[in-house]
């Protein structure tokens, strides 16, 4: 037979994942995430494992698009395989992720998520001479989750990586995520692959059925239109001592975790 150039299986310490925070939440989110999933794969979380952005802390376009890049550079840096960028206030299910981007050829350029908007959004783009273009493109929701893998993200690096990310934000005056969508569709010719296995606080989180839950890649709370939006779960844990689930969730998956509540011996 041909010799084989398939590289080995795609395990989690293969994938690079980072989540975007801010001193702010350090304690109203980010302990949550370490006492639940980031405490199954330390390893995979932004590593090393706490990079300081000098990126201004203000939930603006050019501070978010910052702290993008500096997880995009952290990843090219890595040698990882795949980036993937969630917010912090995600879940992500390790065994879902990998199961989802295992599913993918290696020979593929591959940007997975899920879709902001149910139509490309629309952008100007400046063009020479004081022109403008316009152009069109599809991108994943930054706050549901997504992933690059390294094929991918090294074409993306003339207007990714170092202080170009910003650049190229600033050109388009879009978001970050937008910016991520833009390089791909507009740039590279690529395209989001959609996936419905990410969840941001911006779509009705009750409606997923508790069956679906594990299957989930990630997962999110929040406050949606003036309402708690969470994932609906039964137990261990009461709304007051949980209220964004993700404890409960993380019992559910995982319910040798020592904080969660013992089943009784038989
Ligand atoms: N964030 C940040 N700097 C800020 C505000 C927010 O880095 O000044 C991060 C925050 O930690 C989170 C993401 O940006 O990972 C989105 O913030 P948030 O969930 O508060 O807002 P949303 O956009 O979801 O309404
Ligand atoms: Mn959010």
């Amino acid at each position: 037979s041909p010799p084989s150039h398939r590289p080995p299986e795609l395990q989690l310490r293969d994938v690079f994942i980072a989540v975007k925070t801010t001193r702010i939440f350090h304690r109203s989110r980010l302990e949550l995430l370490l006492d639940t999933w980031v405490s199954r794969i330390r390893e995979q979380v932004t590593r090393p494992h706490l990079v300081v952005t000098n990126c201004s802390a203000e939930h603006s376009h050019p501070a978010l698009s910052c702290k993008m890049a500096a997880e995009f550079d952290a990843f090219l840096a890595s040698g990882l395989r795949w980036f993937c960028h969630v917010d912090d206030d995600n879940y992500v299910n390790p065994k879902a992720l990998l199961k989802l981007l295992k599913a993918f050829p290696p020979t593929l350029d591959v940007y997975v998520g899920r879709p902001s908007l149910n139509r490309p959004i629309h952008a100007s783009e400046p063009r020479p001479h004081n022109r403008t273009r316009m152009v069109q493109f599809w991108f994943a929701t930054g706050g549901a989750g997504f992933c690059i893998n390294r094929k991918l993200a090294l074409k993306m690096a003339p207007w990714a990586s170092g202080p170009r990310f910003v650049d190229t934000s600033a050109l388009i005056r879009l978001p970050d995520d937008c910016t991520v969508g833009y390089i791909i569709e507009c740039k590279l010719g690529g395209h989001l692959q959609p996936s419905p296995l990410f969840h941001s606080h911006l779509e009705t989180l009750q409606l997923l059925g508790a069956a679906q839950l594990p299957k989930q890649v990630t997962l999110s709370y929040g406050v949606f239109e003036g309402k708690l939006n969470v994932i609906k779960l039964q137990g261990p844990f009461s709304s007051e001592e949980d209220p964004s689930r993700f404890r409960s969730l993380h019992c559910l998956l995982y319910p040798d975790t020592p904080w969660c509540p013992q089943l009784e011996a038989q």
